[in-house]
């Protein structure tokens, strides 16, 4: 476990705002920086410092309306934040729109399900595809199904895929533009035990493959499974940050997932 301070923060990051202002000669591969996002009144994430090392596998947790959908949409770009910066690779993406933010290798899967269930599955890995490479698709169209283990289904309509197929065609069609940083808003809810083990197994394979992940769910057993480390959200602010085995144990974390419950 790292050490974290009171606010569960790592002091050492704080304290080096020359490194801050760049994002560059750190290890971070996506670091926020005073970042904030207001709905009208709301205050959904409040100056939150956050990053990821390259090539990790973070879980983001914490309980509903924490903001954990609202931080990874500002990572994409869906949102505009009110104030703060984003740094992607030692750059300030914050100006950029999410188009420009998935050719610099920042992907997503949604929390909403996002496949067109009257298109088959080769179809739907087709469409975000064709918005970015041009010319005949055939082959990373079958790559991009083979890599989520899908490539008997390729002729299959989203509406006949299984619930847990249906999720890793999702995470196929992200995978497909071949991201570098690869974000998911809750990939195995509503799946059975069996389904959230290939979940796992594939994220943990394409963690290994290369691909650095913020993976938000609620399962922690499933988290378990797949965390390097954890970062617990709470009211729109990073409230803990480590290893997995700590924050089972945290008393504190308990008590505002009950509280929220
Ligand atoms: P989580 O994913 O942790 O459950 P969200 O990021 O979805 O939380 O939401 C954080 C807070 O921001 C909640 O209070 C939610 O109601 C609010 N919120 C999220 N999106 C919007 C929006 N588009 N407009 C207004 N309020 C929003
Ligand atoms: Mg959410």
């Amino acid at each position: 476990m790292s050490s974290t301070d009171e606010a569960g923060q790592d002091p050492a990051v704080r304290e080096t705002p020359a490194v801050k202002a760049t994002g560059a000669g750190t290890d971070r591969l996506l670091k926020t920086e005073d970042l904030t996002m207001q709905f009208g009144g709301l205050t959904a994430i409040d100056s939150v410092e956050f990053g990821v090392r390259e090539g990790e596998l973070r879980c983001l947790i914490g309980p509903n309306g924490a903001g954990k959908s609202t931080l990874l949409k500002l990572i994409t770009g869906r949102h505009v934040p009110t104030e703060g910066k984003i740094y992607y690779d030692g750059t300030d993406v914050t100006d950029l729109d999410p188009h420009q933010r998935v050719r610099e290798g920042i992907g997503m899967k949604f929390q909403v399900p996002s496949v067109f269930e009257s298109l088959t599955a080769a179809e739907n890995v087709r469409l975000p595809l064709q918005r970015v490479v041009e010319g005949d698709l055939t082959e990373q169209v079958a790559a991009a199904l083979a890599r989520v283990g899908l490539a008997e289904e390729a002729r299959t309509e989203a509406a006949d895929l299984s619930h847990g197929q249906q999720q890793r065609l999702e995470i196929g069609m992200a995978a497909a533009l071949d991201p570098n940083l690869l974000l998911l808003d809750e990939p195995v809810a509503g799946l059975s035990v069996e389904e959230r083990r290939e979940v796992a197994n594939l994220v943990t394979r394409l963690n290994d493959e290369g691909i650095t992940f913020v993976v938000i769910e609620h399962d922690i057993d499933f988290v378990d499974r797949i965390a390097d480390e954890v970062t617990v959200l709470h009211q729109g602010d990073v409230f803990r940050e480590a290893e997995i085995e700590a924050i089972r144990n945290d008393d504190a974390v308990r008590k505002i997932y009950l509280g929220a419950e």
